[in-house]
């Protein structure tokens, strides 16, 4: 009897098509008809009951087959998901969406299953590809790439566990050769005879905290020395938000007692800056200081700039790029304001010199004092192959050193997710990208202009002027202000606005409520507050000032409503 042939191959072609036309006319809808109506940003309380009742839980013993599943995905599992986060006036958590160029290559990826794993230089020009995005992501964020080296990791997350996991590195061979252990080496040798590790934190993502926790360090050993200010009671709502915006900047002094401390203890620290805060898209303007003290004190600098790296493509933030330069690493993510699909994320570390690929990314993820598995080594290159074209010997010379991929990350073999990362960078180019940004910070900027402006609404950040685009060095406050997040609550004084505890989950349900806009809760300096996030690339491009009229008349329905609930 012949075994039989698994179930999908059984289906002609033809079902597999029929399933990759209606994605296509899915996409088309995206696309052409971006409309909350027919992309909602929540699913309909419909859709989601009926996924949580016709949705198989059980593993059947004679699959369903394609064109079976495909009802399954595009009719039962489809609707219950949440298209418009994908849209114009999706403005929760900071999320992105995907441009054209990137769904296209996201797809060929799935298609053809194209990984980055062993470095085949003779096989696939997966590594090279990688390799470019890289350079071209440093390039598009004016960073030299002889200094830095990364790689394209799933998220910053992870960049940030990688990062740490770097840092601890770095800073505990420090720690252990002043101990007198010279050859002493935390991937080799792990965590038994280590010193602690300290990192310090103003106000960080609370994946530094979950990172710490992975790679030893300890959540309890993130330490937070934002500056405190305390205020009046009869404190103006400017003094406010000036005081609790200070805790976004370390206590420089505290610090240095704390750095100088641990190098005398002979134990580790690590600093990280955080260069666009999720809150108030607040971009730190401290990193050279920090840089000096950690030089100081032989602490490792990480910044991580998951979304606010872009800032420097903004005029008058370019100093954002001279202060990125100065880490040990940076994080950023490629699935936030580069709009490229879940998932994609950076990290970049300083290579260990100008004409070394290598840095301490590779002693961690590398096979160090081992050897590589057999299975997995590179194979051996080949004699007698060299071209007689000097530009392509010179080529396959480079692409036969680049180091390999697998070495370089948590994951052996990944998603060949830098394509659509590729795709962007080539289908937009700088001037692309630039403009994507400054329409994200324009549409941001404007969007707070108007909540300061109505009686109902009190934005939660300090003011301040316009960038002053003569001046180079960072502005405080716009510098640090002027990005792509807007915090804002309901007015306390104003009676007849959203009351009580309105200003964070009751209003950000209000106003996802309308359907026309999304936003998200938040708690900013013990207040109950909204947060708005502009990342897609395509706010603010449709006809006629849509996305803002329509982002603006929501508010002030929620407001309406809430105005003639409190006189009923
Ligand atoms: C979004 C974000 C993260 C987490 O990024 P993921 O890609 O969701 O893992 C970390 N830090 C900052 C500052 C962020 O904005």
């Amino acid at each position: 009897m012949t075994p039989p042939c698994p179930i999908e191959a059984l289906e002609p072609f033809e079902a597999f098509s029929a399933a990759l036309a209606e994605l296509s006319r899915l996409a088309e809808a995206r696309f052409t008809t971006p409309t909350p109506r027919e992309q909602p940003f929540v699913a309909p309380a419909a859709a989601l009951d009926r996924a949580l009742v016709v949705l198989p839980d059980e593993l059947p013993e004679h699959g369903l087959g394609l064109s079976r599943t495909t009802r399954v995905l595009l009719d039962d599992v489809a609707p219950a998901l949440n298209p418009g986060q994908a849209g114009s006036r999706y403005f929760g958590f900071v999320t992105g969406g995907v441009l054209p160029s990137a769904a296209v290559a996201d797809q060929l990826v799935t298609i053809l299953d194209a990984n980055v794993q062993v470095h085949l230089p003779t096989e696939t020009v997966a590594t090279l590809v990688e390799v470019h995005a890289l350079k071209l992501t440093l390039s598009l964020l004016s960073l030299p790439v002889q200094r830095w080296t990364g790689t394209v990791t799933t998220g910053a997350t992870s960049s940030n566990v990688l990062a740490l996991a770097c840092g601890r590195d770095a800073v505990l061979k420090r720690a252990m050769a002043a101990r007198g252990h010279a050859d002493w080496d935390m991937a080799e040798d792990g965590l038994a005879d280590a010193p602690a590790v300290t990192v310090y934190v103003a106000l960080p993502h609370a994946s530094i905290k979950k990172a710490a926790a992975i790679v030893g360090i300890g959540r309890a050993r993130v330490v937070d020395l934002g500056q405190r200010v305390s205020v009046a009671d009869s404190a103006t709502a400017e003094q406010l938000a000036r005081a609790r915006a200070a805790a976004l900047d370390f206590d420089l002094d505290a610090l240095e007692v704390r750095l100088a401390a641990d190098s005398a203890a002979k134990q580790g620290a690590i600093v990280v800056v955080g260069m666009s805060e999720v809150n108030t898209g607040a971009l730190a303007a401290q990193t050279p200081a920090l840089r000096q003290l950690c030089d100081r004190y032989g602490a490792w600098l990480h910044i991580d700039a998951a979304f606010g790296a872009f800032a420097s493509l903004v005029p008058g933030f370019e100093w954002v790029a001279e202060h990125l330069n100065l880490a040990d690493s940076i994080t950023s993510d490629a699935h936030k304001q580069l709009n490229v699909p879940y998932d994609c994320g950076l990290l970049f570390v300083q290579r260990h010199s100008p004409t070394a690929h290598h840095s301490p990314l590779d002693e961690l993820c590398g096979p160090g004092r081992g050897s590589a598995p057999a299975y997995l080594a590179a194979p051996p290159k080949e004699e007698g192959e060299g071209s007689t074209d000097p530009v392509l010997a010179a080529r396959r010379e480079y692409l036969g050193a680049l180091p390999s991929p697998l070495f370089r990350n948590i994951e052996n073999s990944r998603r060949f997710r830098a394509l659509p990362l590729y795709a962007v960078l080539l289908s937009q180019g700088r001037e692309g990208f630039r403009e994507l940004v400054l329409r994200n910070v324009a549409f941001a900027r404007r969007l707070e202009a108007w909540l300061r402006a109505e009686p109902c609404f009190d934005v939660l950040t300090p003011q301040c002027d316009a960038p002053k685009p003569d001046v180079s060095g960072p502005q405080p406050w716009c510098g640090a202000w002027g990005y792509t997040i807007v915090l804002f609550a309901a007015s306390s004084e104003a009676p007849t606005c959203f009351r009580g505890e309105g200003g964070g989950a009751r209003l950000a349900q209000a106003i996802k409520d309308t359907q026309l806009v999304y936003m998200s809760a938040t708690v900013w300096g013990g207040q109950r507050a909204v947060r708005a996030a502009i990342s897609n690339w395509s706010t603010g491009t449709g006809s006629e000032d849509l996305d803002f009229t329509v982002t603006t008349e929501a508010l002030r329905t929620v407001m309406r409503k809430a105005a003639s609930s409190a006189v009923a």
